[in-house]
């Protein structure tokens, strides 16, 4: 009994990495050293609950399905500093994004911060609203006040709206 159990795990680990190796990319997991550097030049390092080369190596090793479940997946912001950091050319960026495809295919959900990033570029173009920023001084800057042009949404918004919304239909098949 105890057998079949452990045989049907390690099934379900190797199917997990067969199908982030097939999903269209460099990821390259099996080729990490665990030496750490893309971990070290992490933008975001501080916030992930999981680092970089701690998500590649439990990808590597078929431990999948936790991170599947996870907001770490998430957190990444796709800078790409690990992937030019890598010595042996995997691409941790590119792990990020498999196991959130994956995560996806499993029927997982959106995050509530994707969903609103969405929408807002579905209603306006834009991923949130033009917002002002605080400078070093402590002043508010607008783009107006910096000599900056008024960015514009889509001209034909509904025009714009359609093709996005053809997009979205057609990568959900
Ligand atoms: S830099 Fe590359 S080899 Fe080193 S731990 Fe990260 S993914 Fe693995
Ligand atoms: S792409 Fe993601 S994992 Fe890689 S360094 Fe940037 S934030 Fe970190």
């Amino acid at each position: 009994m105890g057998e079949a159990v452990t045989s049907l795990t390690k099934v379900s680990k190797r199917e997990l990495l067969e199908k982030i190796l097939e999903i269209p990319g460099d990821q390259k997991p099996l080729n990490c050293m665990q030496c750490g550097k893309c971990t070290s030049g992490c933008t975001i390092m501080v916030l992930l609950e999981n680092y970089p080369h701690r998500v590649v190596d439990k990808v590597r090793l078929g431990l999948i399905e936790e991170l599947l479940r996870s907001d770490v997946i998430w957190a990444c912001t796709q800078c790409l500093k690990c992937k030019e950091a890598c010595p042996q050319r995997v691409s941790p960026v590119e792990v990020f994004l498999a196991l959130r495809n994956l995560s996806i295919n499993e029927g997982a959900s959106l995050p509530e911060a994707y969903m609103k990033m969405l929408s807002s570029t579905l209603e306006t173009g834009f991923i949130q609203e033009q917002v002002e920023v605080i400078g070093s001084d402590g002043e508010t800057y607008t783009r107006e006040k910096l000599g900056l042009p008024l960015i514009k949404g889509p001209k034909k918004l509904e025009k714009y709206q359609l093709a996005v919304m053809t997009a979205f239909e057609k990568t959900s098949r």
